[in-house]
């Protein structure tokens, strides 16, 4: 298992430090051929205009899209969140755009500008999760693609999903609990296993002996990675 973490500008050192220490290989994405074999890629917060033009002046956005589009998870947090969103109610910034949510920058003004809160996050068990806002964003709208992970007591939401795609408007590596880490490591491994029997029909189609009417059937499945929601719930 390999995750890249996008190394443009922010966060980037605290999220590898935190999948080291799961013991998952990680490894800086500063240049396109950097997402070779990757497993998954974390985006992480700092300043998504800034990071918005790294993406293009390292020639990384559209290879990263690609990527996004031929099922390699991705997971956003913050300004990485801002990244990843459909819509963030602003034309002009570069972003991949993939994730079917309408996210707003900044959304909690100036006495509020970093704040910590307890999220109530059913997918990583009943224990709250601790979460770490900076300068955060938050998510105004879940499309029917999406769907949402978890919300502050004012009912903000702030966390998402849409199948490989992994949002958060806080800061998971500086919480020092590992569970959303986890679960996004868990997401990959599913999705490395998903792959991995693709290849497997791919071959068993590449067979002469299967009888003609197994044959027809086999070279019509569809062997791109699901972009459907293939983990089971929570
Ligand atoms: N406010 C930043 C932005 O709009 C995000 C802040 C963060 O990532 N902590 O890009």
């Amino acid at each position: 298992m390999k995750i890249g973490v996008l190394a443009l500008q922010g966060a980037f050192i605290e999220h590898i430090a935190m999948l080291r220490s799961l013991g998952v290989e990680a490894v800086p994405v500063r240049l396109p051929p950097a997402l070779e074999g990757l497993d998954g890629i974390i985006i992480p917060g700092g300043e998504s205009t800034t990071m918005g033009k790294l993406l293009i002046t390292s020639g990384l956005l559209e290879p990263l899209r690609r990527t996004i589009e031929a099922g390699t998870p991705v997971y956003g947090t913050c300004a990485g969140m801002i990244l990843l969103a459909r819509d963030i109610g602003v034309a002009g910034q570069p972003t991949l755009g993939e994730m079917d949510i309408v996210v707003k920058r900044n959304a909690f003004g100036r006495q509020l500008d970093s704040f910590e809160q307890d999220i109530v996050m059913p997918a990583l068990g009943d224990v709250p999760f601790h979460a770490v806002f900076i300068r955060a964003p938050a998510i105004e709208r879940v499309g029917p693609a999406a769907r949402e992970l978890g919300r502050l007591d004012d009912g903000t939401i702030v966390a998402a999903r849409q199948g490989a795609l992994l949002a958060t408007a806080f800061h998971p590596e500086l919480s020092g609990d590992a569970r959303i880490h986890d679960y996004f490591v868990a997401m990959c491994a599913a999705t490395q296993q998903d792959n991995a029997t693709n290849d497997a029909h791919s071959r068993h189609d590449n067979t002469t002996d299967i009888p003609s009417t197994i044959d027809h059937r086999l070279s019509t499945i569809d062997h791109r990675p699901s972009t459907i929601d293939y983990q089971p719930e929570d």
